[in-house]
This record gives C-alpha cells, sequence and structure tokens, in this order.
C-alpha cells in the first residue's frame, strides 16, 4: 500500500544517472483532461517508476500505474468503478526530431530545461489506459432491457438522467 505523494515535477536525468525508483500516489481529481474526457474522480492513482539509462545510453522510465477510475456506462451514461492498471516504457526527448528517433518499443515523453512534469506524463498513461467502453451488469444498469433490444441507439441519444428519485434508484440497485 503506497502513501507518499508524488512530486507534480522531477529532474528525471538526474533520477536516471542515480537509477531512482520512485513510488506513490497522485490525487485523480488533478487530471482535468481526464475529467473533460470521462466525468470526475475521487481517490488516488499509484504509480512506480525506475529511472534507467539503457547499454545506447538512452534514457528511459519503466513505469506502472493502477487506480479505480469511474467511468461512464455506454448504456445509460451513469459512472461505474473500473479498474485500469498499464505498464509502460517512456524514452526521454527534449524535441520532436529526437522523439522520431526512438525505436517502437518506447514511447516519447519530452523533458524540457531537464524538467519532466509528472503530472501530465501519469494523466497522459492513465488517458492510455481508459478501456474502449465499460457496461454495467444488465441487473446494474438504469437502461433495461426493453430498450436495448428495440433498436435505439440509446448511450447517443439519452441525456444522463437528472432526476433525484433517479440517483436514488440507481444507488440503491448498486448495493446488491
Ligand atoms: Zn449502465
Amino acid at each position: 500500500m503506497l502513501t507518499t505523494r508524488l512530486p507534480g515535477r522531477v529532474e528525471p536525468y538526474k533520477l536516471a544517472a542515480r537509477a531512482e525508483h520512485m513510488e506513490g500516489l497522485m490525487a485523480l481529481d488533478a487530471f482535468t483532461r481526464l475529467t473533460e474526457a470521462v466525468g470526475p474522480q475521487q481517490g488516488d492513482v499509484e504509480v512506480w517508476l525506475d529511472f534507467t539509462i539503457d547499454p545506447q545510453r538512452r534514457h528511459e522510465i519503466h513505469g506502472r500505474l493502477r487506480a479505480t477510475l469511474q467511468l461512464p456506462c455506454r448504456r445509460c451514461l451513469r459512472p461505474m468503478a473500473q479498474e485500469v492498471e498499464s505498464e509502460f516504457l517512456l524514452g526521454m526527448v527534449s524535441n520532436d526530431a529526437l522523439a522520431a528517433e526512438l525505436p517502437s518499443t518506447h514511447e516519447p515523453v519530452l523533458v524540457e530545461d531537464e524538467q519532466l512534469n509528472l503530472l501530465t506524463m501519469v494523466e497522459d498513461e492513465l488517458i492510455l489506459s481508459l478501456p474502449q467502453a465499460v457496461y454495467h451488469d444488465e441487473a446494474d444498469c438504469a437502461v433495461s432491457r426493453d430498450q436495448l433490444t428495440s433498436g435505439e441507439d440509446v448511450a447517443a441519444s439519452r441525456e444522463p438522467a437528472a432526476s433525484p428519485f433517479d440517483v436514488l434508484r440507481h444507488l440503491k440497485g448498486k448495493k446488491h
């Protein structure tokens, strides 16, 4: 169980030169692009990072992250808890030309003035880890089986329910 908080910025070349390991938490509500994409989030993402220099002198970050996100169900658009987890291998670059030289095994990560914005980097990886679509189990979903078989494109045409009664019914339904 991680308890420490990761800083928003680090000096990744120094960390790589010392082969440093970092691990810790970042608050999910700090990720504004993620919130815009899938709605408000609570809790933390757990992050593990190893900074290294490979035999080709590439400065790398081997990383892993894990979080429980609230993602909108594709059928009813109400949020549902979904665990996401991903591993990534990043190559530090200072410009686009260097990014193009990286092998396909590495994703480029931009380092400017020796500084890496860890918040942006972790948010990028979280967004990449999002599943294509999530659905409640049919018994828990606000959209009934009847509506599904009518052939209507429910997710595209339906607005999220605003009625507090609907919200309550949904909460009760989730306890089963
Ligand atoms: Zn649903």
